[in-house]
C-alpha cells in the first residue's frame, strides 16, 4: 500500500539526477563568444550574444516611451514641452534602432540592410548624446557668456560632424570613432556645470556609468555578451539622467519661480 509513494519519490530522484547531469553539458555547449574582430572589420556575435543584445535594449522601448509621455504630461509651458519632446524621441529612437539592427544582424548576417542599420544605430549615439544635454542647455539658466548659451545648438552642430565622420569612416578608424562619443559627450559638460543646479550629480554619475560601459563596448571577443553589458550600462546611465531631468527639470508640482522655464 505505501510501496507506491517510495518508487516514486525514487523515480523523481533519478529524474532529477539526470536533468543535473545535463545542465553542466548544456551548459559547456553553448557558444559563449567568437573571436576578437581585426582593426577594419565588426565582431561576429554568437547566437547567444545576438539574442542577448536584441533583449537588452528591446525590452526598454515601451517603459521609453512611456517615460516621454510622463514629461510631455508633467510640462507647464512650450519650452518644457519642446525639450521633453526632443529629448524623448532621441530615447525612443535609440532603443528602437538598437533592436532593429541587432534583429535584422540576428537574422541576415551580411545584408545590405543591416550595413544600413549598423550606421543608423552608430548615428543615434550621437543623436542620443545631443538629446540628452537639450533639456538641460534649453530650461536649465546658463552662464551668461556666449559659448554656454549657444551650446544647445552646439551640441547638434557636433551630432551632425560626428554623423559625417562615422558614416563616411564607418568601421574604419574604430578607436577613433569612440573617441569621437567620449568628446562629445563631455565637451558640452564645463560649460553648463559652471554654476549650481540641482541634478548636477546625477549628471555627474550617469556619465562616470557611460565611460564605465565604453569598456565593455570595446571589449567583444574578450568577454562573453559584452555589448549587451554596454547595452546595460547605457539603460542604467539613461535611466539615472532621466531620473534628473523629471525631478529637477518636470516637477509634478511647477517651481514658484519657474520664469527661467520659458527662457528657451
Ligand atoms: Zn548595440
Amino acid at each position: 500500500m505505501f510501496a507506491k509513494p517510495k518508487k516514486y519519490a525514487t523515480e523523481r530522484h533519478t529524474q532529477l539526477q539526470k536533468v543535473k547531469n545535463t545542465l553542466p553539458s548544456f551548459y559547456e555547449t553553448i557558444h559563449w563568444m567568437n573571436q576578437r574582430a581585426s582593426a577594419k572589420e565588426a565582431y561576429r556575435p554568437t547566437e547567444v550574444e545576438h539574442i542577448a543584445n536584441v533583449i537588452t535594449h528591446g525590452i526598454w522601448i515601451a517603459p521609453s516611451i512611456w517615460a516621454t509621455l510622463e514629461l510631455l504630461c508633467r510640462s507647464h509651458n512650450a519650452a518644457q514641452f519642446f525639450s521633453g519632446l526632443v529629448y524623448g524621441a532621441t530615447l525612443v529612437f535609440l532603443f528602437c534602432v538598437s533592436t532593429c539592427f541587432h534583429c535584422v544582424f540576428y537574422r541576415n548576417k551580411q545584408g545590405h540592410l543591416k550595413d544600413a542599420l549598423h550606421r543608423c544605430d552608430r548615428a543615434m549615439i550621437y543623436i542620443f548624446i545631443a538629446g540628452s544635454y537639450f533639456p538641460w542647455l534649453t530650461l536649465q539658466p546658463l552662464p551668461s557668456n556666449c559659448w554656454a548659451s549657444s551650446m544647445k545648438w552646439l551640441v547638434w552642430l557636433l551630432a551632425v560632424l560626428g554623423i559625417i565622420y562615422q558614416q563616411v569612416f564607418h568601421e574604419k578608424y574604430k578607436m577613433l570613432e569612440t573617441i569621437c562619443y567620449v568628446i562629445m559627450s563631455i565637451f558640452p559638460f564645463p560649460f553648463i556645470i559652471q554654476h549650481d543646479f540641482h541634478g548636477k550629480t546625477e549628471l555627474k554619475i550617469g556619465g562616470m556609468v557611460y565611460a564605465l560601459g565604453v569598456i565593455f563596448f570595446k571589449m567583444d571577443g574578450s568577454i562573453p555578451c559584452a555589448h549587451a553589458i554596454w547595452h546595460l550600462f547605457v539603460v542604467m546611465a539613461a535611466a539615472v539622467h532621466y531620473y534628473a531631468i523629471l525631478n529637477y527639470l518636470y516637477p509634478e508640482i511647477p517651481l514658484l519661480d519657474s520664469s527661467y522655464l520659458t527662457n528657451s
